[in-house]
């Protein structure tokens, strides 16, 4: 038991509604007003820490920023999503976890579905999602698009009750990315990773997509969970309002765990 995952558990969603968890990194829980739970890129462990930081030749830190919020066993999830294979998208200690006790159904791109098998998970609650796809899983509806990062690294626009929100957590910019995400309009929300670690969007380029998308809110994410990817979310939020200027789009810094936010169309 753990209190947090039981607020998650107990919050009632109106209609028309949808409510996000943030716990850094781009691990997210999202919750309709029907009670499906989703999470992106559950990063519950100290897995990369304890796998990638001990490798001297990397010399990179993979410190956890915040305390893990619910431990892997104690998760309730109805969907998970995982966008790419990388440890702090697909943690793989936090799969298994949330397998033992929940037992969701499992959607990504083939590198996923790959590591997914190798961990044991029942084929049959795996759903292969890769650029391109179009599914429908418990209501929601997930369309991925590639996000130029591994080769199958997958954003995607959820879509429930009318209410758009596309999530891309980490991709390399390019024009050709830009007008990929601008092409998804209307989106209410948008959610993107700008911390430009490992050659990911720029906060400026970030800003840029926005701009050209125009989202009614843009949420940065992916920081906050590793010393090694964290980055001011307000760099982000600052270039959003120097480069959109007067269109005046809507930014917000998400708090962490406890206090969710709750998006009404
Ligand atoms: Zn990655």
């Amino acid at each position: 038991m753990n209190k947090l995952n039981d607020a998650i558990v107990n919050l009632k969603v109106e209609k028309n509604q949808i409510a996000f968890y943030f716990f850094g990194g781009s691990t997210i829980a999202i919750k309709n007003h029907e009670g499906t739970i989703l999470y992106v890129d559950p990063c519950f462990s100290n897995s990369a820490n304890e796998i990638l930081s001990p490798l001297d030749y990397i010399k990179t830190d993979w410190k956890r920023l915040i305390e893990i919020p619910i431990e892997p066993e104690d998760v309730t999830a109805d969907l998970v999503v995982c966008t790419h294979d990388h440890l702090d998208h697909y943690d793989v200690y936090t799969i298994p976890g949330i397998d033992k006790q929940s037992k969701p159904i499992f959607i990504g791109p083939s590198s996923c579905h790959y590591k997914l098998r190798e961990q044991k998970i029942d084929e049959k609650r795996i759903v292969v999602l890769n650029p391109g796809n179009k599914k429908v899983v418990k209501g929601y509806e997930i369309e991925a698009f590639a996000a130029d990062h591994t080769p199958d690294c997958i954003g995607f626009v959820l879509t429930y009750d009318g209410i758009r929100s596309c999530i891309i957590p980490e991709a390399k910019y390019s024009d050709t990315l830009k007008d990929r995400i601008i092409s998804l309009k209307p989106v209410d929300l948008l959610f993107i990773g700008a911390n430009e670690k490992y050659g990911a969007i720029t906060p400026e380029e970030g800003a840029g997509i926005v701009c050209g998308l125009e989202p009614n809110i843009a949420i940065p994410v992916h920081y906050g969970l590793y010393a090694e990817t964290h980055l001011d979310p307000q760099t982000f939020v600052d270039a959003v309002k120097e480069t959109c200027g007067e269109k005046n789009i809507k930014t917000k810094i998400l708090n962490f765990k406890e206090t969710p936010f709750i998006y009404k169309k």
